[in-house]
C-alpha cells in the first residue's frame, strides 16, 4: 500500500521518475522499429497477395503454352485485392502488357526484379500507393509489377502504435506504482525510522540507545541500521562515562580543599554524620578540634599570599601527623583546620589530644628559606557519637576557639554552654542592630566637646560624634558592645556610613542655624578604613552636605592603621587630599611606631584614656604620656588627651604641652540638642573657667 508518506517522499519521486523515464525511453526504442516492421510486413502481405492472384490467373495460361496476350487475363485482377494496376514486363524492361493505373516504376524496376518474391519499389508520398515487382519467367514475361492500394496500412499502423503505446502506459503505471511500493517498503520506511531515531537521539543523547531501529535486513541498509544502532549505544556509553568522570571530579572538588588537598568543611560534616562509606555510627564519644592559625593574615600581609598558602599546607601536614591514624582532618578555610576523633572510651583525653596537636604543629616553619612562626589555637567540643549533631559540634568548637586565645588557656579551650548562650545573645543583638540601622529612631549621635588648653583655662574647640543605640527593650546598649558586634558581622559599613552622613548633616544644620559649627570628629572602624569605597563616600557626603571639609575630622584607631601600613599611608593621604582632618585614636595601645607616625598624613594624635587614667598613679604611664607629647611636638602634630577626669591629669597634661583634652572633666557626651544649647547657642559658653 502506497501511503501518503510515500507520495510525499521526494526521494521516491526522483527514483520513480527516473524509472518512468527509463521505461519510456526503452519502449520508444522498441516501438519505432517494431512499427516499421509492422508496416513493411503489411505491405509485403499485400504484395504476396497480389503475386498470388497474378500467379493464379497465369497458371491455366501456362498449361496452354505459347505467348498469349496477358491483358485479358490480368484485367479482371484490377480492383481486386488492393490491385490498382498491373504490368507484365519483358526482360529488357519494356512493358509486355499493362492494365489499370499506370505504374511509375515499371520500366525502371524491371532489371532489378531478380527475386521471385515481391519487392517494394516505390511508395507514394501519402502512403496510399505502393508499387511492387517480382520475377516470373512464365509465359514470356520476365516479371510483373503491380500498383497496390496501401491506404489501409497507415490506419492499421496507427492502431498498432496506439495499442503498443497503451500497453506501454499500462506497464509504466504498474511499474511506477510497483516501484513506489517497493521503495516505500524497502527504502523509505527504514530511512524514515532512521531519521526519526536520529532526531530523538539528538534531542536526548543520554537516552539515544532507546531509539535504536529494529532491523533484520542483511543488505546495505541493514548494515547502515546496525551501524546507526551501535553509534547510538556508543553515544550513550560515552555520555555516561563523561558524566561519571565529571561527577567523580566534582565529588573530589566538592569534598576537598584545593589549597591543602585536605577534605573540606562539607566532607568533614559528612564524616561526622557517618554518611561516608565505611564510617557507621560507632559507640563512644567524638571529639572535634578546630585548629586556627592565628596570625595567618599577618603572614599574608607581611610575606605574601604564597608564603601564607604554603604555611597552611605545612600546618595541615603537621596537624594530620599529630592527630594520627584514626583521626579525620579537614581544612575549613581561612586558616582553620578541623580534626575529628572517635573514641570508644568515654573518658578520652581530649585535652591531651589538643596539647599534642599544639606541641607538634605550632612553632617554627621553614618556608622558602624564611622562618615563619605558626601560632595555633584549638577550640574543642565533644559529644557521644550517638547524639552527635555535626553542625552543632563544629559550631561549639568554633565558639570554644574564641576563648582559646585567653591568657592561661594553654592555647586551647573546651566548649561550655555559656558560650552558646553568649553566641545566641550576639545573634539576636545583631539582628536587632541590623533592624535599627534601617530605622531612624533607635540610633543617634551624642557629641562630646573637646577643650583647647592654649590659654589658662579650657576653651571649647571641637567635638567627637559618638554613636548611641537605644534598644526598644534593652535600653541603651554600650557602644563597645554593639560596635564590636557590628565589626564582627560586617554591619559596621552601613552603620559607619549612617554616622558619617548624620554628623555631616548636623554640621550643615548648625552652620545654617548658627552661622558656625565646631569641627566634628567621626570614628572610622578598621573595616571602614580599609573598605574600597571610603574615599568616594567621604567625598560624596561632603559634596552632598556642602560643609567645609575642615569641619570634619576622621579618627582612625592605631591598630586599624597599622594592619597594613603601606595601604594605610596611601589611604590617609587620599583622605587628606579631600581637606578633612585626620586623627589617630587610642594612640599608645598598638604599635606606636614613630616611623609610621612620621609617614602618615596625620593632624592629630589622641593619647589613649588608659594612659591618662594612670597619671598621678603610675610613673610609667606618665612617662609614656610625656614621651608621646614630646614626640608629637617634635613631629609637629596636634595632641588630644582622652578621658581626662581630674584636675591633676589636666595639670600634668598642660604642663607637658598637651594641646587639647577630651573628658568628663570638661564635658560628657550629650545628645545633639543639649550639646547645641551648651556650646553653640551662647558665645559665652565657649569658654569654661577652670
Ligand atoms: P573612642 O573613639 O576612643 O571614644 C572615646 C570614648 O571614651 C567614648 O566612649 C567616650 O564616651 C569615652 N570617654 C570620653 N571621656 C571620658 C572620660 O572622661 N571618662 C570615661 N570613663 N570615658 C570617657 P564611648 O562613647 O563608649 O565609645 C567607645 C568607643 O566606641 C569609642 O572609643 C569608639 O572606638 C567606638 N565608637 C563610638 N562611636 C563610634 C562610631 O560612630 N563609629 C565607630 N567606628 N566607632 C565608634
Ligand atoms: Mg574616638
Ligand atoms: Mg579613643
Amino acid at each position: 500500500m502506497i501511503t501518503r508518506a510515500a507520495l510525499g517522499c521526494r526521494l521516491c519521486w526522483t527514483i520513480t521518475g527516473a524509472v518512468f523515464a527509463m521505461i519510456l525511453i526503452i519502449e520508444s526504442l522498441i516501438l519505432v522499429p517494431s512499427a516499421r516492421r509492422f508496416e513493411s510486413e503489411a505491405l509485403r502481405l499485400l504484395a504476396v497477395e497480389a503475386q498470388g492472384a497474378v500467379d493464379a490467373v497465369l497458371a491455366p495460361l501456362a498449361v496452354a503454352r505459347g505467348a498469349p496476350d496477358l491483358r485479358p487475363a490480368l484485367e479482371p485482377l484490377v480492383g481486386r485485392l488492393h490491385i490498382r494496376g498491373l504490368a507484365a514486363l519483358r526482360a529488357d524492361g519494356s512493358v509486355a502488357a499493362a492494365v489499370g493505373e499506370l505504374l511509375q516504376t515499371a520500366a525502371r524496376s524491371l532489371g532489378g526484379a531478380v527475386d521471385p518474391s515481391p519487392a517494394i519499389l516505390l511508395r507514394s508520398e501519402d502512403g496510399s500507393r505502393v508499387e511492387v515487382s517480382w520475377r516470373n519467367d512464365a509465359l514470356g514475361a520476365a516479371g510483373f509489377a503491380a500498383r497496390l492500394d496501401a491506404s489501409h496500412v497507415r490506419g492499421a499502423l496507427r492502431a498498432y502504435v496506439l495499442r503498443i503505446a497503451g500497453l506501454v502506459a499500462l506497464i509504466v503505471l504498474v511499474v511506477t506504482a510497483g516501484t513506489m511500493l517497493v521503495l516505500h517498503v524497502l527504502l523509505l520506511k527504514p530511512l524514515m525510522r532512521l531519521r526519526e531515531s536520529m532526531r530523538l537521539a539528538a534531542q536526548a543523547p543520554e537516552r539515544a540507545s532507546e531509539y535504536s531501529v529494529p532491523s533484520r535486513r542483511s543488505d546495505e541498509l541493514g548494515e547502515m541500521i546496525v551501524a546507526h544502532n551501535s553509534m547510538l549505544s556508543r553515544i550513550v556509553e560515552s555520555i555516561r562515562r563523561d558524566r561519571e568522570v565529571a561527577e567523580a571530579r566534582a565529588r573530589i572538588l566538592s569534598h576537598h580543599d584545593g589549597l591543602t588537598g585536605l577534605p573540606n568543611r562539607r566532607s568533614f560534616l559528612e564524616h561526622l554524620s557517618g554518611r561516608r562509606a565505611g564510617d557507621g555510627a560507632a559507640p563512644g564519644v567524638i571529639t572535634v578540634c578546630i585548629v586556627n592559625v592565628v596570625q595567618l593574615r599577618r603572614v599574608n600581609a607581611a610575606m605574601g599570599q604564597q608564603t601564607g598558602d604554603r604555611l597552611l599546607w605545612e600546618v595541615g601536614v603537621r596537624v594530620s601527623q599529630a592527630a594520627g591514624a584514626g583521626s579525620f582532618v579537614a581544612h575549613l578555610g581561612a586558616g582553620r583546620f578541623a580534626v575529628a576523633r572517635r573514641s570508644g572510651d568515654p573518658a578520652f583525653d581530649a585535652a591531651g589530644f589538643a596539647e599534642r596537636i599544639l606541641r607538634d604543629a605550632a612553632g617554627e616553619y621553614s618556608i622558602g628559606g624564611d622562618s615563619v612562626a605558626a601560632d595555633l589555637r584549638v577550640g574543642i567540643s565533644h559529644a557521644p557519637c550517638a547524639a552527635c549533631s555535626p553542625e552543632e559540634l563544629l559550631n561549639q568548637a568554633e565558639l570554644a576557639l574564641e576563648r582559646a586565645g585567653a591568657e592561661d588557656s594553654g592555647g586551647y579551650a573546651f566548649f561550655e554552654n555559656a558560650m552558646a548562650e553568649a553566641a545566641h545573645e550576639r545573634r539576636s543583638l545583631s539582628r536587632a542592630l541590623e533592624r535599627a540601622i534601617g530605622r531612624d529612631d533607635e540610633l543617634f549621635l551624642a557629641y562630646q566637646a573637646k577643650a583647647s588648653l592654649s590659654g589658662d583655662g579650657m576653651a571649647f574647640s571641637g567635638a567627637e560624634a559618638l554613636l548611641r543605640w537605644r534598644h526598644p527593650e534593652r535600653g541603651l546598649v554600650r557602644p563597645d558592645v554593639f560596635i564590636a558586634l557590628a565589626e564582627a558581622t560586617g554591619l559596621i559599613l552601613p552603620l559607619g556610613e549612617k554616622v558619617l552622613r548624620r554628623a555631616c548633616a548636623q554640621v550643615r544644620d548648625w552652620l545654617e542655624r548658627h552661622g558656625r559649627s565646631p569641627r566634628v570628629a567621626v570614628n572610622l572602624s578598621a573595616h571602614q578604613f580599609v573598605a574600597p569605597g571610603l574615599v568616594g563616600l567621604v567625598a560624596g557626603v561632603l559634596r552632598e552636605t556642602g560643609i567645609p571639609p575642615a569641619l570634619l575630622e576622621l579618627e582612625v584607631t592605631e591598630s586599624a592603621a597599622m594592619r597594613d601600613a603601606e595601604r594605610a599611608a596611601s589611604r590617609l593621604h587620599e583622605l587628606h587630599e579631600l581637606g578633612v582632618c585626620l586623627a589617630i585614636d587610642d594612640f599608645g595601645t598598638g604599635y606606636s611606631s614613630l616611623n609610621y607616625l612620621r609617614r602618615f598624613a596625620l593632624d592629630t594624635i589622641k593619647i589613649d584614656k588608659s594612659f591618662v587614667d594612670d597619671i598621678g598613679k603610675d610613673p610609667n604611664a606618665e612617662a609614656i604620656c610625656a614621651a608621646i607629647l614630646g614626640m608629637a611636638r617634635a613631629l609637629g602634630r596636634h595632641v588630644v588627651a582622652e578621658g581626662v577626669e581630674t584636675e591633676m591629669q589636666l595639670a600634668f597634661l598642660r604642663s607637658h604641652g598637651c594641646d587639647e583634652i577630651q573628658g568628663y572633666l570638661y564635658a560628657r557626651p550629650e545628645p545633639a540638642a543639649e550639646f547645641e544649647r551648651r556650646f553653640l547657642q551662647t558665645h559665652a559658653a565657649l569658654r569654661v573657667a577652670r
